[in-house]
């Protein structure tokens, strides 16, 4: 085994051991088929199998209804941007937009250039440091987009905005998809870039429901349509197969974990190490409010840049990688998605404290 870092970067980002070792199994020959994972065609049976499991796994795991389809598609989260919008916003209506960090920034920023976006809600007066829980939703809108966890903010939706009658909720899940439980009925369209809780980069998982899928715009290219994906089972054009093979590995080590109450359960202990140790600490702060502080990206400060530099520069001579915040934020900022051990968290806060108590 090869020397392992903690490694709380925000994505890409930490993988479980497990999975990463079967697939390094299965890099030369697949099974006994003599191919490896990424040499198979993408329509050649052995390649058909990993995509049912991948499917199969998600629908169980999310416990996701017939009427909802499974996509994996690519341009990462980033593309659904504009997909969403190219699909759902006629001309005549309006869609609105919960603006609770950089992503969702860009998110109404793509919608903008494609037609009417509103605001209904947006914490940017304080630096995106909350959630907002009151909102000015625009007359009828198309459907209301969100953000679940702020992966660059360290906030976190603990429960899901009411939205309007007659429209239908999309969201951005990147950064806590399948951290938790979730009700894939109160959503219209899900979509996640893997590279933080579910794998590698270059796939993005998306939940869609049939009756949106029907209604999306036809005067689209193909591949900018979800139809032509769900109609294809996301074999229109080749798909990421790896991506797909390696989802479908960690899809069934969530499962073999207790699945996603026990991910949940997981995740609230490990990130409460933390948060804990943060709010008696008179050196460092968390920066977002705690009512909605993320479970996945805990950001911190000293309150003193210099300091902030000399911490991670410890963390890091000290076997911690990936702990520099985002540098809008800038500080420090802990992702500890599903994969990243609790054993990682407690070395974290034993380092802190050790600073701590160096730096009074
Ligand atoms: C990382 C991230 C993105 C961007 O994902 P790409 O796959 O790089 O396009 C979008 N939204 C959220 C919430 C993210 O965390």
């Amino acid at each position: 085994m090869p020397h392992r870092l903690f490694n709380f970067s925000a994505g890409p980002a930490v993988l479980p051991e497990a999975v990463l070792e079967e697939a390094r199994e299965n890099l030369l020959s697949l099974g006994d088929s003599g191919v490896g994972i990424m040499e198979h065609s993408h329509r050649g049976k052995a390649f058909t199998e990993v995509y049912e499991e991948t499917v199969s796994a998600c629908r169980e795991l999310a416990n996701i209804p017939e009427n909802y389809k499974i996509l994996f598609l690519q341009g990462g989260a980033s593309s659904q941007f504009y997909f969403a919008p190219m699909n759902f916003l006629p001309d005549e209506r309006t869609a609105d937009y919960h603006v609770t960090g950089t992503w969702s920034q860009k998110a109404i920023k793509e919608a903008k250039i494609l037609g009417n976006a509103h605001t209904a809600s947006s914490s940017e007066d304080k630096n995106f440091n909350y959630i907002p829980k009151s909102y000015d939703y625009s007359d009828n809108p198309v459907y209301v987009h969100m953000t679940s966890n702020n992966t660059i903010f360290g906030t976190q939706y603990q429960s899901l905005p009411e939205i309007p009658e007659n429209s239908f909720l999309i969201s951005d899940n990147s950064s806590d998809i399948f951290s938790k439980p979730i009700d894939v009925t109160k959503y219209g369209l899900i979509y996640a870039g893997a590279q933080k809780n579910l794998g590698p980069s270059g796939v993005t998982l998306v939940i869609i429901r049939d009756d949106l899928i029907q209604k999306g715009s036809k005067k689209l290219p193909s591949m900018l349509q979800y139809r032509t994906h769900a109609d294809k089972g996301s074999m229109f054009n080749t798909p990421p197969t790896f991506g797909i093979y390696i989802m479908g590995l960690v899809l069934k080590w969530i499962h073999s974990e207790g699945g996603l109450s026990a991910m949940d359960k997981k995740n609230k202990q490990k990130a409460g190490i933390l948060y804990n140790y943060l709010e008696q600490s008179k050196l460092f702060n968390a920066t977002a409010e705690k009512e909605d502080a993320s479970l996945m990206n805990v950001t911190f400060v000293t309150g003193n840049e210099e300091l902030d530099k000399k911490f991670i520069q410890c963390t890091e001579a000290n076997g911690f990688s990936g702990i520099k915040g985002h540098r809008s934020v800038g500080g420090m900022r802990a992702s500890i998605y599903n994969a990243f051990p609790e054993a990682g968290i407690e070395a974290l806060v034993k380092l802190m404290k050790q600073f701590e108590s160096d730096h009074q």
